[in-house]
Order: C-alpha cells, then structure tokens, then sequence
C-alpha cells in the first residue's frame, strides 16, 4: 500500500487520514487565521522566504502571532516535504488564532495552530495554458480596503468562492473580481495582467488585490524583456478591447485568458508576449537560486 501523506500539525505529523484540527479551532468557526500556497519545483522550493514573509505580513496585519519564528517556519515546511519525499508538488501553509471557545473574541484561543499539507493542485492545466481559459466579471466585489480585502491572505476566501460559483454556474473556466468601484482587482486566486500595444498593465494592489509573488516575478521577467510594465487602474472595457489577458498565481503559474464574458480576446490562444512570458516563467522556476532546495 502507498504511504499515506504526512501533514504538520504543530510540530507533530500525522498521517493524512488522521490529521485533523478542533471543531472549536477559529480557522474553521470564524476564518480567523492566515495561509500560504508554495510551489516545489525539482526539489526547489519556489520563492519560500518570500512566502513565509507573506504569510506574517498577513498574521501581523490580523495582530496574530505566529508562535515560530519564520526560519524555523522556512525549516519545517523544508522538513515536511522532505518527509513526504515530494519533488514537484504543492505546499499549503495554514496558521489559524486556535483553539478558542463558542465566542469570536481571539483573547479565548491561546496557541495558533500551524498546519503544513505538502500535496498537489491541478488547476488550468494542459490546454488551458495553451488554448487560454474563459472567464466572468463577477457580480460579487471585492471586500473594500480594510481588514477583510484580499491584501491579507487571510483564510476569509468566501467572496473569491461566490465568485467561482458564478463562474462554474455559467460554463466560464474563471471569475474576474472587481473592486466595489467596479475597477478590475484579479482573480478568484490570481493576478491579472493587460497587454495593449506591446505594453503591459495590471492594477495597483491598493484596489484591494493580493500582492502576488508570481506577478512580482512576472513584472521583474517583462522588464527584463524590455517591454513597459505599469500598474494601473482597469476598465472591464479595458479587458474586452485587450490584445492580450493573462492570470498568474502560485497555482495557475501563467494561464492565458481568450474570453471575457463571452468578448474574444486576441486570437483565442496565448499572445505573443503572453507566451514569452510563460517560456521565461518555466525557467525561473527550474533556478535552483529562486528557492531553497530539499535535501532528500
Ligand atoms: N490573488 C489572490 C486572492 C490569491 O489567493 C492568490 C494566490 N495566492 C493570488 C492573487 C496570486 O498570488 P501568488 O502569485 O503569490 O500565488
């Protein structure tokens, strides 16, 4: 029989079948808690330290303490693949507030919970990166900018699901979130990327969007590329009239964007310069400088 996973549970793994956490744990009564998805590519763990910095930006801004420091959260997340023997593969970070009573009030929950799952996700896969992906401008905005935006991973996801909802609802692959003005904010769980001109645009995270490791590396790849990179406020007519769409995020790496709400966009395929960014974002990700490595 194969091994089961091994999942981190505050400094302890369980197999997958028993890992389990407190029916009064608040991630789960009141999505107080903070999170992290992480690729592992060859062995290489794609952008760790930056992940792990996200995820106490996220923690500070929810006055929540993480009770390890964050080379120790480095370590172990290193350790727990390690033990899985994984080399490809999806990392989820978790820290809830804890174990608290009936009440939302954090002072009850003493120790947060750390969870570490070394596993996989499929998402946008095979011809979807070369094809492109359908999507939905959601009905469903953004939070504001205030504690509960989407500029704190945090673990309240619930509007980037009625979103997805929409999405699956209406045959499209993915939803496209705006801000409560009505600007473009990203994805359910991606960043967005215009490209008009041979120029390359996506909005400002103060609309309330993810500060996306992904997007900051494909900001620094265009440039090196030499092409214009500006964060900017979007239109929906922005999108419908783009030469080029395309998400990114830890997950769906690059995807290609060839619909919105049923408006072709390009050519029905990656563009030009969509591809070339994915062609340099593949590479980025085999650069064993980009991560930390595991030592099998
Ligand atoms: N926006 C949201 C809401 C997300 O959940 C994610 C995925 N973490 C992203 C954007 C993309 O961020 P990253 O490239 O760091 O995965």
């Amino acid at each position: 029989m194969e091994q089961e996973l091994q999942i981190y549970i505050d400094g302890k793994y369980y197999p997958k079948s028993q890992a389990k956490v407190s029916v009064y744990d608040h991630g789960l009564l009141y999505g107080d808690g903070v999170f992290e998805g992480i690729r592992v590519y060859d062995g290489v763990v794609f952008k760790l330290k930056e992940h792990v910095q996200r995820l106490y930006s996220s923690a500070h801004a929810l006055l929540l303490k993480i009770p390890i420091t964050q080379e120790e959260m480095v370590n172990t997340v290193v350790e727990t693949i390690r033990k899985n023997k994984l080399k490809d593969s999806y990392v989820r970070l978790v820290v809830t507030r804890g174990v608290g009573d009936l009440g939302l009030d954090p002072r009850k929950c003493c120790t947060p919970t750390v969870i570490i799952i070394a596993d996989n996700i499929k998402l946008h896969e095979g011809e979807a990166k070369v094809k492109g992906i359908t999507t939905l401008v959601s009905w469903v905005r953004r939070n504001p900018v205030d504690g509960s935006s989407h500029e704190a991973k945090s673990l309240n996801y619930l509007n980037s699901i009625m979103a997805k909802i929409e999405a699956n609802m209406s045959g499209a692959d993915e939803a496209i979130c705006l801000t409560p003005n009505g600007l473009v904010a990203e994805g359910v769980g991606e960043n967005i990327f215009l490209v008009k001109n041979g120029k390359i645009l996506t909005p400002p995270t103060s609309t309330g969007a993810l500060e996306g490791i992904t997007s900051a590396a494909v900001k620094d790849l265009a440039k090196k590329l030499g092409y214009e990179v500006t964060e900017a406020n979007l239109t929906t007519f922005m999108l419908f009239t783009a030469d080029e769409l395309f998400f990114t995020g830890t997950a769906a790496e690059i995807v290609p964007i060839r619909q919105v709400n049923w408006r072709p966009i390009g050519q029905g395929a990656a563009g030009p310069i969509t591809k070339k960014l994915m062609v340099e974002f593949r590479k980025l990700t085999r650069d064993p400088n980009q991560g930390i490595a595991v030592k099998y």
